[in-house]
């Protein structure tokens, strides 16, 4: 097992605009360093002390991403330096994110995520609730001035059926094209962990988040 090369495996199968986000969620900062070392400077945590505590050990340079359910009240610690949050499903979640923004005189970066697994999730918004929010940010743009909402974000079921992981992230690209169209914000569609990422490059993923397959197996 060895960081650097699983790294340098997984880039070469990536087409060229796709970026691959390390997770090091519970892996230890030596680690994060070493594939920091071959050259990867993106990564991915789920817990926000955790990749708080990371980012102020760590390199600056390093584009941290919130890939993890986010609680209102622990915005504030990640809001000085976060570069990506995937897990925005709630309009109570965008008024902090946006309001901590203003106070950190930034434009935090967002993606809504959509519950694509159904019955396997309890995160996520329903296309229903998603045009809602689309639509609420929209009309109200002047107010949302210090976020971005710029792709989606999924999680298909942890399952072995290639097909219903296939069918799952077909439902999420066909959301982001609809959106795409009528919003040129959105640019990201974060999609793919270590067992599916290939189906997900096939059905247009652009953003992959692989721990695993990087860092190997979890305590
Ligand atoms: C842990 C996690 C991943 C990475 O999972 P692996 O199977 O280890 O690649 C990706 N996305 C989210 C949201 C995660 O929580």
């Amino acid at each position: 097992m060895n960081i650097s090369d699983n790294l340098k495996s997984i880039l070469n199968e990536l087409p060229k605009n796709t970026t691959l986000i390390a997770v090091s969620k519970t892996q230890s900062e030596d680690k994060i360093l070493n594939a920091y070392n071959t050259g990867h400077k993106i990564f991915g945590e789920n817990k926000i002390q955790e990749m708080t505590k990371k980012w102020e050990n760590l390199p600056k340079d390093i584009q941290w991403h919130m890939i993890g359910h986010v609680q209102t009240n622990k915005v504030k610690y990640m809001a000085e330096y976060v570069f990506l949050i995937h897990g925005v499903d709630n309009m109570k979640l965008i008024n902090v994110i946006n309001k901590q923004g203003g106070i950190h005189r930034r434009i935090i970066k967002c993606l809504l995520q959509v519950n694509i697994s159904k019955e396997s999730s309890k995160y996520g918004l329903n296309e229903n609730q998603l045009f809602e929010i689309i639509n609420h940010l929209k009309i109200n743009d002047s107010i949302y001035k210090n976020i971005r909402i710029i792709g989606l974000m999924g999680m298909a079921s942890f399952t072995d059926d290639n097909k219903l992981i296939e069918t799952q992230f077909r439902f999420l690209k066909n959301l982001f094209l609809k959106i795409k169209k009528i919003n040129s914000d959105f640019t990201t569609l974060s999609m793919g962990m270590s067992n599916d990422y290939l189906i997900a490059i096939k059905n247009s993923s652009n953003m992959i988040r692989i721990g695993t397959k990087i860092f190997g197996k979890r305590n």
